[in-house]
C-alpha cells in the first residue's frame, strides 16, 4: 500500500468517526429536548428525624435544601406520634380517626380474621384496612396525575381501585443510596410518561434510634446515610436536566425520645384484677379492649393512680386529641410521660428510643423542609402535619379532597 492510499484511508476513518461522534452529540442533544419539563414533587420522609439532628453538622445535603426553601422549627404529628398513623396523615390531610390508620397495630372487628402490623404483608397490602381515605395518589390520578411512590405507608394496597402507578413491596433491607436510585431510574425511564408525584422514605434513622437512642453514634451514621442519598438524589435531578423543575417536601413523621431502661410502667398487677381488658398496645401508648362487661370507670380509677402516665376513655378525648371515632381505637387509652414506656410485661426489653409520646412535646417534633421549585426561601414557625396535604395539593395543582387540614402551611410558604 502506497502512502497515498494509507493517508487516504486514514482520513475516511476520521471522517466516519467524527461523522458518528457528530450524530451521537445530535441525538444527546434531541433526547434532552425531549425530556418532560413539567414540574415535579417529590415527598420525602426520614422516619424518626427530628429537626435537632439538623445541628450535629452531618447533614450538607439537608442543610443546603434548608437554606434555599424553607424550614419550620418543627412539625407538630398527629395524636398518636406513631409512624404510619403520621404517614397517612400526611397524604390525607385527615386525622387516624378518619383514615382508619389508628396505629401501627390494629384490631377490627369487621375484618376479624387478620391482624394488622406492619411486618404482616397480606395486612399491609388488605384494601379493607386502608379504604376509609384516599391518598394524595388517587387525588391526583382522578385528576389525570401521575405518582411513582419509592415506599410509602398504603402505596402498596389498591386503595378505593386505586394504587400509585409505580410503586415496590416495602423492603427494609433496601440502602437509602439504592432508593435514591430506584426513584431515579423510574423518573428517567423514557418508556413511560414521567410521575408528577413521587414519594421517597428511609427507615433507617428510625430504626438505630429505636435501638440506640437519639444520643448515639449509631443513629449519627444513619442521619449521614441518608443526607448522602439526598445528595445522590439532588445530582441525580440535575443529570436528567430537571433540577430547576422539582420541588423537595422533605418531612419526618415523629421525633424520638430517650427512653432509660428503669423508666417502665407496669399495669401487670391491674389486668390481672381487671381480665376482661385486652392490652392491645403497649410502649408510650397504651390501648385497652373491654372485652366483657367490666366497670371502666373502676378500671380508669385503678389506672389513673398510676405514675408518669394519664389515661382516660375514648369516649372523653383530651382537648385536641381528635382520637375517638374509630372502631380500631381500643376503649381505655394511656399516654407515658415523655421517656416513660408503659407494658404488661417487665421481662420484655425497652427500646432506648421511642415515640409515641404527646405530639406537642419537643422530642416528638417532626421535620419539615420545603425546597427548589416554586419555593421562597424563609423561616417558618411550626407548623401542623395535618396541613401538609393541602400544601402538596397546591402546589401540584389539583382540587385536595375533603380533609381536616387548613390552608395555613400553603398561605405561609406559597404566599
Ligand atoms: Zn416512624
Amino acid at each position: 500500500m502506497t502512502q497515498t492510499i494509507k493517508k487516504t484511508i486514514a482520513i475516511l476513518l476520521l471522517n466516519v468517526f467524527f461523522g458518528l461522534v457528530l450524530q451521537c452529540m445530535g441525538s444527546i442533544a434531541i433526547a434532552k429536548e425531549m425530556i418532560d419539563r413539567k414540574p415535579l414533587v417529590i415527598l420525602i420522609s426520614i422516619d424518626g428525624f427530628k429537626p435537632s439532628y439538623l445541628d450535629r453538622g452531618i447533614t450538607p445535603n439537608l442543610k443546603l435544601f434548608a437554606s434555599q426553601g424553607v424550614i419550620a422549627d418543627g412539625m407538630i404529628s398527629v395524636f398518636p406520634s406513631i409512624t404510619f398513623p403520621n404517614h397517612v396523615s400526611l397524604v390525607t390531610g385527615q386525622f387516624p380517626e378518619h383514615h382508619g390508620i389508628v396505629n401501627n397495630v390494629m384490631f377490627d372487628d369487621t375484618i376479624p380474621d387478620q391482624l394488622f402490623t406492619l411486618s404482616s404483608r397480606q395486612a399491609v397490602q388488605n384494601p379493607a384496612w386502608w379504604n376509609q381515605a384516599n391518598p394524595i395518589w388517587n387525588t391526583l390520578a382522578r385528576q389525570g396525575k401521575i405518582s411513582s411512590t419509592l415506599f410509602w405507608p398504603g402505596s402498596e394496597a389498591l386503595i378505593q381501585g386505586r394504587q400509585p402507578r409505580d410503586w415496590l413491596d416495602f423492603d427494609g433491607s433496601m440502602s437509602s443510596s439504592i432508593r435514591s436510585e430506584k426513584l431515579l431510574s423510574w423518573l428517567s425511564d423514557s418508556s413511560k410518561e414521567r410521575a408528577d408525584f413521587a414519594t421517597l422514605y428511609f427507615n433507617e434513622v428510625d430504626t438505630q434510634g429505636h435501638h440506640y437512642g437519639p444520643e448515639s453514634k449509631e443513629v449519627n451514621v444513619a442521619i449521614s446515610s441518608v443526607d448522602q442519598a439526598l445528595g445522590e438524589l439532588r445530582l441525580g435531578l440535575e443529570k436528567l436536566g430537571i433540577l430547576d423543575r422539582v420541588t423537595f417536601v422533605i418531612t419526618s413523621d415523629h421525633g424520638m425520645a430517650t427512653v432509660p431502661d428503669e423508666n417502665v410502667i407496669n399495669v401487670l398487677p391491674i389486668l390481672e384484677k381487671n381480665v376482661t381488658f385486652k392490652m392491645q398496645w403497649y410502649g408510650p401508648i397504651a390501648g385497652f379492649a373491654n372485652e366483657g362487661k367490666s366497670n371502666e370507670a373502676d378500671f380508669l380509677n385503678q389506672l389513673s393512680k398510676v405514675e408518669h402516665m394519664s389515661c382516660w376513655s375514648k369516649t372523653k378525648p383530651p382537648a385536641g386529641n381528635h382520637f375517638n371515632h374509630n372502631n380500631r381505637i381500643p376503649d381505655i387509652l394511656c399516654l407515658a410521660d415523655t421517656g416513660w414506656t408503659i407494658t404488661n410485661d417487665p421481662s420484655r426489653k425497652v427500646l432506648r428510643g421511642q415515640h409515641g409520646f404527646d405530639p406537642n412535646n419537643k422530642d416528638m417534633h417532626a421535620l419539615f423542609i420545603a425546597s427548589g421549585f416554586q419555593i421562597p426561601n424563609k423561616k417558618i414557625g411550626l407548623i401542623k402535619n395535618i396541613d401538609v396535604y393541602n400544601f402538596l395539593c397546591k402546589l401540584l395543582q389539583v382540587k385536595p379532597d375533603a380533609n381536616d387540614g387548613s390552608s395555613d402551611l400553603s398561605d405561609i410558604i406559597l404566599n
